[in-house]
């Protein structure tokens, strides 16, 4: 299983755009950035250059997963009277245009929502929103994206739910394979090996004699 390396580089404390707060996050909204070819740096750039009346805290192209705010504080991603989101949520923004390897940047999309269900425990189904759920009068993000690429909502919570259990997976096969040895004796003879080696499995251990 792939993993990918979150890159957190913050915009300026003063900026609107970054309102700060300390709040545990309680679900996570997904964006697509609405502007074709912008990259995830790019974006940082951009709004880290002025002031702007609203952000989101991590942008995802197909070659970063870059956090501009971190995700315990607040962000203006969503309207603020519509929905709860801009207090409670995080905003997760894809990159994409044709300049944008697509694939890429959607495989670290769904990662990085895999890795916020992990982190704070939540539910696919129902901890990761739309943009276009919470605002269907105004916007069809990240829609406008997927359709393009023959991607759906609902086959995208599926594609989460998929990375989360093989990364669940892999952290099982990995502590199923980890060994610990105790060694209970040494000995010049082998009968007084034995001998130990009788007693701890008539305690129940599995016992492996070794020759040094
Ligand atoms: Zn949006």
């Amino acid at each position: 299983m792939k993993q990918y390396t979150i890159t957190n580089q913050y915009l300026q404390k003063n900026l609107k755009q970054r309102p700060g707060g300390n709040r545990v996050p309680r679900y996570a909204v997904a964006h697509d950035t609405g502007n074709p070819d912008s990259t995830a740096m790019q974006n940082f750039l951009y709004f880290n250059s002025k002031q702007l009346a609203s952000s989101a805290h991590v942008f995802i192209d197909d070659k970063q997963i870059l956090v501009i705010i971190p995700l315990h504080e607040k962000a203006w991603h969503v309207r603020s009277n519509l929905s709860d989101a801009n207090e409670w949520s995080i905003g997760v923004e894809l990159c994409y245009g044709p300049s944008i390897d697509f694939q890429e940047a959607y495989l670290r999309y769904v990662w990085f929502f895999a890795y916020l269900c992990k982190t704070y425990k939540w539910d696919a189904n129902h901890h990761i929103k739309g943009h276009f759920q919470l605002d269907p009068k105004r916007r069809t993000d990240p829609l406008n994206s997927f359709h393009q690429y023959d991607k759906t909502f609902p086959g995208f919570i599926e594609d989460v739910k998929r990375e989360m259990k093989k990364q669940f997976l892999k952290r099982e096969k990995s502590e199923s394979h980890k060994h610990h040895k105790v060694q209970i004796g040494a000995f010049s003879s082998r009968e007084n090996a034995e001998k130990l080696a009788l007693k701890a499995k008539t305690a129940g251990f599995e016992v492996f004699i070794e020759h040094d």
